[in-house]
């Protein structure tokens, strides 16, 4: 800071020395009682030299007087509604109008999203080489590469890659035969494509409810839901966490229904040292941009069943006959992944053990930084072991109105999703929903990217629940 400011008889170059000195990029200019008068950066001086001054010329003369600064114990909600898109830095001042310090706006300027894809090896030399290769569309090595790998890493003999974790699902409903007549059970705290993909399949959706601690499907309410028409449970790893996978099986074993596990938010993460995706008939994982690794829009299908991974290769690929081309044994769908994704998909498997640790260092810190009785952590169990991809976190109260007070500091967050049965469309379906309304009324994700600012949340629940 004292190397930048700069007193009103110097030259432009002195006041480039100063913006030079200083990482925020600005000088501060001061009258011979080391008074305030207003601020310069490189951007002003480069201004000035077009319109004609020289660089020895000196600054006295110009016009300070728009400059807006704020007090030495000024509130931070005030410094922030000082600044905007052009004004990002306030200097700050003390009771006699000396500059002694700069609040500065940049980090916040810039919103911070719950997720983002991260790059954190070859995404780019793999893409490239697939341009390069010509072969863009849903033939060509990444493919194959990116199943096989997948696949592996889920312990699981086989993958079949598609263009989104919906149709994944969908795709699982139809290679299982499941469709007009049948029920599926799922869970009320989920995301919409899981019943969407049911319904699309000409199967009724049966929606039960979640455990209250675990917040994945409640294995006593698929139980009770159970009838003579029910065919399958899509049990949803949600936000990261291993559904109840021993009972869930059990169940399944004893009343003769097909599982299919809906991974899309839980890459990696195990039950009973079982990785997840590897219990189901079939399981079904999206790599769109936001979930733990991403491929774009992408998705993928993992069985242990060579039949099922057959049906689902000729379903994916319009009912196409393997042996004889374009001869269609089944109305089928266009449901694959491009060669293009799976090269971003490759790189993204080389990292994900990588990507999870970070994403559990980020859960790690906000554990460590909020301490607050009011917010409850997603619980962690001995059998299991969860993934994090967004924090996720049930508050007492002012849910709604923290995720406001974060979105004026532009940080995002999510309420959780709502539940099912609480929405018109899909009310019909529903079975039972106690517990899933409590939790989605109160659950809050937080941002798991890399410069998300832990100390300003905190901040902010400190503001609600002191
Ligand atoms: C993201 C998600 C999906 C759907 O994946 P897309 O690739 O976006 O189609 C399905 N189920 C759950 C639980 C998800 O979070």
């Amino acid at each position: 800071m004292k190397d930048s400011i700069c007193p009103l008889n110097s030259s432009l170059k002195d006041v480039l020395v100063c913006v030079n000195s200083e990482p925020a990029g600005i000088a501060f200019i001061v009258d011979d009682f080391k008074k305030f008068k207003g601020v310069l950066t490189d951007g002003d001086v480069r201004r000035l030299l077009i319109k004609g001054y020289n660089v020895t010329d000196s600054i006295s003369d110009l016009n300070f007087n728009k400059c807006v600064y704020a007090y030495k114990g000024d509130k931070i909600d005030d410094l922030i509604q000082k600044t905007n898109n052009k004004i990002r830095i306030i200097p700050i001042l003390n009771k006699i109008h000396e500059p002694v310090d700069y609040f500065r706006n940049e980090h916040k300027t810039f919103f911070t999203p719950v997720a983002e894809p991260k790059f954190l090896g070859n995404e780019l030399k793999y893409v490239n080489d697939a341009m390069l290769s010509t072969w863009i569309s849903s033939k060509g090595k990444y493919i194959d590469r990116f199943e096989k790998g997948f696949s592996k890493f889920c312990e699981v003999d086989y993958g079949v890659s598609t263009s989104n974790g919906t149709v994944a699902i969908h795709l699982a409903l139809l290679a299982l035969g499941i469709g007009k007549g049948d029920e599926v059970i799922i869970p009320d705290l989920t995301f919409a494509a899981t019943i969407n993909a049911v319904i699309h399949s000409g199967a009724k959706p049966v929606i039960v409810d979640v455990d209250i601690d675990r917040w994945t499907i409640s294995p006593n309410s698929i139980k009770k839901a159970v009838n003579k028409n029910t065919k399958a449970i899509i049990p949803v790893h949600i936000y990261g966490q291993p559904c109840e996978m021993d009972k869930i099986m059990t169940i399944a074993s004893e009343m003769n229904l097909f599982v299919i596990e809906d991974c899309a938010e839980a890459h990696g993460a195990t039950f009973n040292q079982k990785k997840v995706g590897s219990f189901g008939n079939i399981s079904t994982f999206s790599f769109f941009g936001n979930k733990i690794i991403t491929t774009g829009e992408g998705g993928m299908c993992v069985t242990n069943s060579s039949k099922l991974n057959n049906n689902m290769r000729i379903l994916r690929d319009h009912g196409m006959s393997t042996d004889k081309k374009y001869w269609h044994d089944f109305v089928g769908y266009n449901y694959r992944m491009t060669n293009i994704q799976a090269a971003i998909g490759c790189a993204q498997l080389e990292n994900i053990n990588k990507k999870l640790g970070l994403n559990q260092q980020i859960e790690n810190a906000y554990k460590s930084i909020i301490k607050n009785e009011s917010i409850i952590w997603q619980n962690t169990f001995s059998n299991t072991n969860k993934v994090v991809w967004l924090v996720c976190a049930v508050v007492e109260k002012y849910r709604d109105d923290i995720v406001n007070e974060l979105l004026k500091y532009k940080i995002d967050s999510r309420p959780f999703f709502y539940p099912l049965s609480s929405m018109p469309i899909y009310r019909k379906y529903s079975h039972s929903n106690k517990n899933s309304l409590l939790i989605s009324k109160r659950g809050i994700n937080l941002p798991t990217v890399d410069n998300v600012d832990i100390k300003i949340i905190n901040m902010i629940f400190n503001k609600f629940y002191s």
